[in-house]
């Protein structure tokens, strides 16, 4: 993805833009230039691009103010380029919501591996984002990674006690009998005591109940188990 990643270059020093898509290009990234601004501010908006090379000083509109007004809208990585003494710039560029500077006159190799850092770092939290997670009041269980929190703290669970807590969690606030449960987390072909799942049951409460001090697992007399906010 990093390789074919378009980058957009706004520059209103000509030879510097080109030597900068050159470089890029020669990489493998694709990328555009725009020279003003204003028009890369709107531009910004109505295309995708996977990462900004912002300059500061520009005509009409200047990096700041386009950072600026980007992040309102969008969390696309911006790389300030900044003149050497633009210190105060710097600064200000990261509060704007900038995700890195460089200064001119800059490194290729150190602009290339901010550039990888910053699109790597944006593409992580976009697939954080999008991963699936059960929230029940202070747990979070996070079926992919095989993880649970309470109150930011991580459960040690086995492999069976997570089964159990994962379809408990997809099934929130549904009472799920006893044998539902043998069925799908021990399997049709379990032959055992059903009182197993109140023995997992009873693990499950003194891990996560009992030592967080609040109710998560619902008993349903003659039914079975249900998991509530
Ligand atoms: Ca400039």
């Amino acid at each position: 993805m990093a390789d074919s990643a378009k980058i957009f270059i706004v520059e209103d020093e000509r030879p510097i833009a080109r030597l900068l898509q050159l470089t890029l290009e020669k990489q493998g990234f694709k990328t555009a230039i725009e020279p003003n601004g204003r028009r890369a501010y709107e531009r910004i908006l109505q295309e995708k691009y996977d990462l900004i090379l912002l300059d500061v000083m520009l005509p009409e509109m200047d990096g700041m103010e386009i950072c600026r007004r980007v992040r309102e809208v969008s969390d696309v990585p911006i790389i300030m380029l900044t003149a050497r003494d633009e210190v105060i710039d710097k600064v200000e560029g990261l509060d704007l919501g900038a995700d890195d500077y460089v200064t001119k006159p800059y490194d290729m190799d150190e602009l290339l591996a901010r550039i990888r850092g910053a699109i790597r770092r944006h593409s992580e939290r976009v697939r954080a984002a999008e991963e699936t997670r059960y929230v029940v009041k202070n747990m979070i269980v996070y079926p992919e990674r095989y993880e649970v929190t309470v109150n930011g703290q991580q459960v040690e669970l086995t492999h069976k006690e997570y089964e159990l807590l994962k379809y408990l969690v997809e099934n929130k606030r549904t009472v799920l009998s006893r044998d539902q449960i043998l069925q799908t987390v021990w399997g049709y072909d379990y032959i055992g005591d059903t009182n197993v799942v109140d023995v997992y049951i009873s693990y499950l409460r003194s891990k996560i109940d009992d030592k967080f001090g609040e109710k998560y697992i619902y008993t349903t007399r003659g039914v079975g188990y249900a998991i509530r906010d």
